[in-house]
């Protein structure tokens, strides 16, 4: 197993109260494969990958647990391994581009700097090849122009690509993506969904995709798992969750994925009901 995940537990102090944003979470993500994070907003996704990429900061700390990646606990790691995992092994594409994108340099010199501190045995010149050879991969219209523009001269599809691009060149092990189409329209959503997957088969690399909407789930998952109020209440295959979704959140959120064709929605008892607390369900955890 490339990645597991047991019994993570990540808090948020406030003065007198406790968060518990991530609670007793475990997943596993076998090598080549990709695992889905599903469920909605403030479920405790973004802190539980967060959290794999050491990088909660007070008022958060991680509590207790263990987070193995290729058999090493991550949180019993020194920094400075921990750095060298970060990067080279693990890299994470955030939602929001422009938010990990320096606006004062190119893109060219970005992606440079990343095979610098990653590739350092390239040469120069083999870098610049490296590149525009990742730009190309992701599908970038004039890969040598782009390369000397800013990013606030991109569109908001090829400002994810510059990510996408920065995070696989690194060629890492495991590649975390948080809701990294959302802020995208669906035509290029979909595009760097195929670019993604396309970029696993080469590769090999294993994702962890996170994403409150279940329908994006359907055609990339190998595994799902469901998560509601910092718990998992469900775990399984893409198939049998989607033949055979068992508990009642799961059920609710399947239901609020729009069909194609119909305008509305079965009823307002199927979809996702806030005055309903599923965890007074048993976990359907497979
Ligand atoms: P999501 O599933 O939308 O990614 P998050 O993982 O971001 O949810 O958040 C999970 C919980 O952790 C939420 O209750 C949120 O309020 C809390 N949380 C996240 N970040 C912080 C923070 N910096 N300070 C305090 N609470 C936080
Ligand atoms: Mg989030």
């Amino acid at each position: 197993m490339l990645l597991e995940v047991k019994n993570l537990v990540t808090c948020f102090y406030a003065d007198e109260h406790v968060n518990r944003a991530v609670d007793n979470v475990s997943f596993s993500i076998p090598e080549g494969k990709t695992v889905c994070i599903v469920g909605e907003s403030g479920s405790g996704k973004s802190i539980t990958s967060l959290s794999i990429m050491g990088l909660i900061e007070k008022p958060g700390v991680v509590e207790s647990g263990e987070i193995l990646f290729e058999g090493t606990d991550l949180l019993k790691s020194s920094q400075k391994h921990m750095r060298s995992v970060r990067g080279a092994k693990i890299s994470m594409i955030f939602q929001e581009p422009m938010t990990s994108l320096n606006p004062s340099y190119t893109v060219g010199y970005q992606l440079d700097e990343v095979l610098k501190l990653h590739q350092s045995h390239l040469s120069k010149k083999e870098r610049y090849e490296k590149v525009i050879e990742a730009l190309k991969l992701v599908g970038m219209p004039y890969p040598e122009e782009k390369y000397n523009e800013y990013p606030f001269k991109l569109s908001g599809g090829q400002r994810q690509r510059v990510m996408i691009a920065m995070a696989m060149t690194c060629e890492p092990k495991l590649l975390i993506a948080d809701e990294p189409t959302t802020a995208l329209d669906v035509t290029i959503q979909a595009q760097v969904l195929e670019l993604m997957s396309k970029l696993q088969k080469e590769k090999g690399t294993a994702i962890l995709f996170i994403t409150h909407d279940l329908g994006v789930v359907a055609g990339i998952a190998d595994e799902v798992v469901v998560m509601y109020r910092g718990h998992v209440v469900e775990k399984a295959s893409a198939k049998e969750l989607f033949s055979d979704p068992r508990h009642p959140y799961t059920k609710a959120l399947l239901n609020s994925i729009p069909t194609p064709g119909k305008v509305k929605r079965k009823s307002r008892l199927e979809t996702v009901d806030e005055n309903i607390d599923y965890l007074q369900f048993p976990k359907e955890i497979r």
